[in-house]
């Protein structure tokens, strides 16, 4: 339960395609009951597997920019050809419950979120090597040589502003780079201004002998 004037860590995750982020951000929901994850509204095409609510809020074109025109986003960007935007509404009341939200964004949302909330903390999640990545998008081989390009291409554009962020994680093996994300989250869980609202009462009391 939430203490008075308790407020939850916005942590802003991005990663080029391949990284490994989304099974990363999984893990650390089932590990982590504090943390909760923001589900996008994207218009892009719901993809075999994808449950409507549960991956993302698939929406229109038309209905998304109703939604830019109300102000319902925190934060959107056209990634790719496809509009994606953060919930405004839902990050506010989930952050005034005291829990903690992550937001799998791209560089483009990273940017927006850090100039509105300041205070956020942004982790870029990156694949070992760029052959690794290489390997990573060009999957079994079944996709036209213009589509692995585009793909490349729009990973290193990814990358270029991992210097943005303020934590790296190389996801080499897994079960490393997941200990490293719960470390984050739990040493931001511990800075001094997070467990004074916490712990307001403990403090004060053991200084209260005057
Ligand atoms: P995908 O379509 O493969 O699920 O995601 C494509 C890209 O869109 C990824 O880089 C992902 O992080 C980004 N993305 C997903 N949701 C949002 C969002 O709400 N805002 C922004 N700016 N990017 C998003």
């Amino acid at each position: 339960m939430s203490q008075a004037g308790e407020q939850g860590t916005l942590f802003v995750i991005s990663a080029p395609s391949g990284a490994g982020k989304t099974s990363l951000v999984a893990e650390m929901l089932r590990q982590d009951s504090q943390l909760g994850v923001s589900v996008s509204h994207t218009t892009r095409p719901m993809r075999t597997g994808e449950q409507d609510g549960v991956n993302y809020h698939f929406v229109s074109r038309d209905e998304f920019e109703a939604m830019i025109a109300e102000g319902d986003f925190l934060e959107h960007a056209d990634v790719f050809g496809n509009y994606y935007g953060t919930s405004h509404a839902w990050v506010r009341e989930t952050l005034a419950t005291g829990r903690d939200v992550i937001l799998e964004i791209d560089w483009q949302g990273a940017e927006q979120v850090r100039r509105l909330v300041p205070e956020c903390v942004g982790i870029f999640i990156v694949p070992p090597s760029a052959e690794v990545l290489r390997e990573r998008l060009i999957g079994r081989g079944t996709d036209a040589p213009e589509v692995i390009e585009r793909r490349l291409a729009e990973a290193e554009e990814e990358c270029r502003h991992a210097a943005e962020f303020d934590y790296l994680v190389v996801n080499d093996d897994f079960g490393v780079a997941l200990a490293d994300l719960l470390a984050i989250t739990r040493a931001q869980r511990l800075k001094m201004s997070v467990q004074q609202l916490r712990h307001g009462k403990l403090l004060a009391g053991l200084v209260s002998r005057d």
